[in-house]
């Protein structure tokens, strides 16, 4: 691994290893993103391992969770998706260790990395280098790739399976990125089937709801037109289950419709056409 490789403290994006860190991170100082009050900052993976852990916990049936303790970055979590073709890792985190690898070991591996869009990028390559495994990446965000690595597959189109045989789909939504995707499994939740979308489709307070955002931090709204694009991406995969990219964040059944209804409440409210509130 490359304990000493930089990667940056606010959005814990993993760079190669250089004899002194880059002078800015492109992914911060994008709109979609920020720079921390303090400035840039990095730290290592070396760094990481002395004062935080990874927690591997499943949550449902052939789902875990893969998420740093204390937070780290913008508190990304990974999902394992066990299948009988493999395990699919959805998403990804800067920390890894020999303790998360045994653990992840104990539940079959990966054998494919699929990441929903650059906030997620984190130490991909560590993973991908651990695991032996390659990593899935839409290729509309190819400038975005800061540690380039043969690991690393770019994917164009709108869908690909990313391990035959599993039933998985990445779906390319875009909005918040233009490669962002989602992945389906139609199997999960005991056949309900589920979509996994970092947060191309956020769950919002309200979990009967989700929303969509091209910039999180700087609340900049998507137009009507991506929010459409989104959902008819993903209307010919029927799931009543979605997961994104924080823990807890789950509308926990009738999540297509949600998705539906949420759209179009949005895009009222974004043509003024929404009912008159109070
Ligand atoms: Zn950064
Ligand atoms: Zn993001």
């Amino acid at each position: 691994m490359d304990d000493h490789a930089p990667i940056c403290v606010t959005c814990g994006t993993q760079f190669p290893p250089t004899a002194e860190p880059p002078s800015g991170c492109p992914i911060c100082e994008d709109e979609r993103q920020y720079v921390g009050h303090g400035g840039q900052r990095w730290t290592s993976l070396a760094e990481l391992r002395e004062g935080r852990r990874n927690l591997v916990r499943e949550i449902a049936p052939n789902l875990s969770t893969v998420s740093t303790e204390p937070s780290f970055a913008i508190g990304q979590q990974a999902h394992l998706i066990c299948t009988s073709a493999g395990n699919l890792l959805w998403d990804c985190v800067s920390l890894l260790d020999h303790e998360t690898v045994a653990a992840v070991e104990r539940l079959g591996g990966v054998a494919a990395i699929a990441i929903s869009h650059p906030h997620f990028y984190t130490a991909m390559v560590e993973w991908a280098r651990a695991f032996d495994a390659p990593v899935f990446l839409h290729g509309d965000d190819r400038r975005w790739v800061m540690h380039r690595d043969p690991g690393v597959r770019h994917w164009g189109g709108q869908t690909l399976d990313p391990l035959p045989g599993s039933g998985l789909t990445l779906i390319r939504c875009g909005g918040h990125f233009p490669g962002s995707c989602v992945l389906h499994w139609p199997a999960g939740a005991g056949g309900r089937g589920v979509l996994l979308t970092g947060d191309t489709i956020s769950v919002v307070a309200d979990r009967r709801w989700v929303s969509f955002m091209w910039s999180y931090p700087n609340q900049v709204p998507l137009d009507p037109a991506a929010v459409e694009r989104i959902v008819t991406a993903i209307e010919p995969y029927p799931f009543d289950v979605l997961y994104a990219g924080w823990a807890g964040d789950v509308v926990d059944g009738d999540a297509q419709g949600a998705v539906r209804r949420s759209a179009a409440r949005y895009v009222a409210h974004l043509r003024g056409e929404a009912p008159a509130a109070g």
